[in-house]
C-alpha cells in the first residue's frame, strides 16, 4: 500500500523558514534536488513530496488537505486557523516575538497607554486576542507589510510586529516596549490526522522519529 503513497509537506519557497526547514529534512537522511524554481518535488529515498509555497498560504493548504503537513511560524498558525490545525512538533528555529513598538521619544507607561490609540500590525487576530485578554481597547489597523513605517507615515501611534534582533525597529526610529507573544517554526497537520492510521499518517510517524533524533542531536 505504502509504495504508492507519499506524505505531502508544504514548506516556504523563499524566506526565513526555507533553508532551515530543508536542513531538518536533509538531516533526516532524506535526499532531494535543490531547484527552488519548482513548485513540487519528490524526495528520492523517502515517500515525501514537497510543495514550495508562500508561508502565509501554508496553514490553509494543510487545513484544506492540499498538503498533509507544513512547516510554518507559530505566528501564522495562530493568526490564520488555530483551531483547524494541530502542532505535531515544535522545530525550535526561526525564534521571534510579536512586540509593541512606539516612536523612540514617546513616553510609554504600560499597555493601558495604548487604550484608544491606533496600532498597525499584520497580526490583527493575535493582537486583538491579547488586548482583549488584558482589557485594553485600541484601534487595530491592518497592514500586510512594512508595518514599521506606519507611525512616521502618520497612520498609527504604535505598531505590533515580529522582532528578532530589533535592528529594523531601531532603523525606523522605534523602540520595543512590550513583547506580547513568542513564536518558533512548528510542523503542523490538520486536526485528527495523527490518529487516522492512514498510510500517510504512518509515513509521518516514521518522519517524526527521524526529526526527533535531528532535534535531539542539535540540543
Ligand atoms: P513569504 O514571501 O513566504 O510570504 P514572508 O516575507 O511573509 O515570506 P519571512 O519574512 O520569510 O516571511 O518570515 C517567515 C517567518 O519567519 C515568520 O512568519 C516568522 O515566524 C519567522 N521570523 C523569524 N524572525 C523574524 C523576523 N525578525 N521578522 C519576521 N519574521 C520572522
Ligand atoms: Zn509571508
Amino acid at each position: 500500500m505504502e509504495g504508492t503513497e507519499r506524505l505531502r509537506l508544504a514548506v516556504q519557497k523563499t524566506g526565513r523558514l526555507s533553508e532551515k526547514s530543508l536542513e531538518i529534512i536533509a538531516g533526516c537522511g532524506i535526499s532531494f534536488g535543490s531547484d527552488s524554481r519548482l513548485l513540487k518535488e519528490h524526495a528520492r529515498n523517502f515517500p515525501l513530496e514537497f510543495l514550495f509555497v508562500r508561508d502565509d498560504d501554508i496553514p490553509a493548504y494543510v487545513r484544506d488537505g492540499v498538503a498533509d503537513i507544513g512547516i510554518v511560524g507559530r505566528n501564522e498558525l495562530d493568526e490564520r486557523c488555530p483551531d483547524d490545525l494541530e502542532i505535531v512538533r515544535d522545530l525550535g528555529f526561526a525564534q521571534c516575538r510579536l512586540s509593541v513598538a512606539v516612536p523612540r521619544d514617546f513616553p510609554y507607561g504600560g499597555l493601558q497607554w495604548l487604550a484608544g490609540k491606533r496600532i498597525a500590525t499584520s497580526y490583527p487576530n493575535i493582537l486583538g486576542r491579547i488586548l482583549e485578554e488584558r482589557g485594553v481597547t485600541a484601534k487595530i489597523c491592518y497592514l500586510s507589510g512594512s508595518v514599521e513605517i506606519a507611525p512616521a507615515a502618520g497612520i498609527a501611534d504604535a505598531i505590533c510586529d515580529l522582532v528578532s534582533s530589533g535592528t529594523t525597529l531601531l532603523m525606523n526610529g522605534l523602540r520595543e516596549v512590550e513583547p506580547l507573544y513568542s513564536s518558533t517554526a512548528v510542523m503542523v497537520s490538520r486536526q485528527g490526522f495523527m490518529s487516522e492510521a492512514s498510510p500517510r499518517q504512518v509515513i509521518l510517524e516514521r518522519l517524526l522519529l527521524r526529526i526527533d533524533s535531528v532535534i535531539r542531536a542539535k540540543s
